[in-house]
């Protein structure tokens, strides 16, 4: 009944774990996969999401190679994970991308803007691209230019997650999904993010996501908190800035010890620890518990954050010489990129996650057993 090698590999390995249950302490996927008897596409992409990689299931595993069962639960969960990105994606036309060289098509996008950046201040006046302008950005773009521009962008991002995120939604949620009838309320979605904000199931059940050494690590949780934050902070940064220029006609530069500031740098110094430690131990991790044809997505999307906080903190620490212009230029190219990347990229894990874990917490509120 299923369309897919993953749905249907999903379906018989969620069937005998189903039978065994010897994993039901170890996250949430467990306990969403015994209110169910039998598994739609709806509900192996619910589960797939709802999984965070941790790989604690497989060397714990009696049924896993070399037995016969073949039982691997991270790399096939992965494994559907990321194509359930691809089947969300809107448009789909550009739901490709999944599968392409990730890295590739965010560097030649962010160089492609950087490029038509330098390439409009140096028509305009050559002169203004290597003079120092006292961390004047907006002496290279003026702000209305610079604030259409990502307005443009983040519009049409805003809409590719919307019809991407409902297409989830409404999948993992209809009547042959078996998620039927539980509506996640507002105490359900305050429940997912306590357990986003905290990464409640990236820890394996206590000790920590699965290693190459065998022992239980809990360093994937700490670098992927300082790469969440991070973001976070960095887009706190930028909010206060808008109200500062809009709300009290404060306009940047900022002083180091000012809000704007702060917060960047304390996101900047997140954006760099954090994709930095996810990036090595990716190239640890066993690939026999991932998605390894497509690892390339994981790294494509830690490497534009690292260029991200990287360019931005460069721009920060040099804004008051010669080297701004340019390096502004490659900080908007490398941002417009991880913002363009964003809806055909690893970014929208953190969403679909979410939209699993409220769907979860709704189903053990309204204690739901879909048969
Ligand atoms: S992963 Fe293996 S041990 Fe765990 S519930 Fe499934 S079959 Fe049982
Ligand atoms: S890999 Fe971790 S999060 Fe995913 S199903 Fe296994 S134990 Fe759960």
């Amino acid at each position: 009944m299923h369309t897919t090698d993953a749905l249907r590999e999903a379906d018989r390995l969620m069937t005998i774990c189903n039978a065994c249950r010897y994993c039901e302490g170890l996250c949430a996927v467990f306990p969403a996969m015994e209110m169910r008897r039998t598994f739609a596409a709806g509900d192996l992409n619910y589960l797939a999401n709802l999984c965070h990689q941790c790989g604690a299931c497989y060397p714990d595993c009696q049924y896993a190679p070399p037995h016969q069962f073949d039982v691997n639960i991270p790399a096939t969960l992965a494994r559907l994970r990321n194509e359930s990105y691809a089947a969300y994606a809107w448009p789909r036309a550009l739901s490709g991308l999944f599968e392409r060289n990730g890295l590739a098509i965010a560097l030649a996008a962010a160089a492609s803007v950087a490029a038509f950046v330098v390439a409009f201040v140096a028509i305009h006046d050559p002169s203004v691209l290597f003079s120092p302008h006292a961390g004047d950005f907006y002496r290279l773009m003026p702000h209305e230019a610079m604030a259409s521009l990502f307005v443009a962008v983040s519009l049409y991002v805003i809409a590719a997650f919307a019809f991407s995120l409902s297409a989830f939604w409404r999948d993992v949620s209809a009547p042959d999904g078996q998620g039927s009838g539980v509506r996640a309320g507002i105490a359900a979605f305050a429940q997912a993010l306590r357990d986003a904000c905290e990464l409640r199931y990236l820890h394996g059940g206590g000790g920590g996501c699965a290693t190459d050494t065998g022992q239980p690590s809990p360093n994937r949780r700490i670098y992927h908190h300082l790469t969440f934050y991070g973001f976070f902070f960095c887009f706190a940064a930028t909010c206060v800035g808008t109200v500062y220029h809009y709300g009290f006609g404060w306009k940047a530069p900022y002083p180091i010890v000012s809000l704007p500031v702060v917060l960047g740098i304390i996101g900047g110094i997140g954006l760099l620890i954090g994709p930095a430690g996810l990036f090595v131990l990716s190239q640890k991790r066993d690939p026999k518990v991932t998605d390894a044809p497509r690892r390339g997505m994981d790294v494509a999307f830690i490497a534009m954050l690292f260029l991200t906080s990287l360019t931005g903190l460069l721009l920060m620490i040099l804004r008051g010489t010669g080297a701004m212009g340019i390096l502004l230029s490659i900080h908007l190219g490398v941002v417009l990129a991880l913002f363009l990347t964003m809806p055909y990229g690893k970014f929208v894990h953190g969403l679909y996650r979410f939209l699993a874990l409220a769907k979860y917490a709704s189903e053990r509120r309204s204690g739901t057993f879909v048969d």
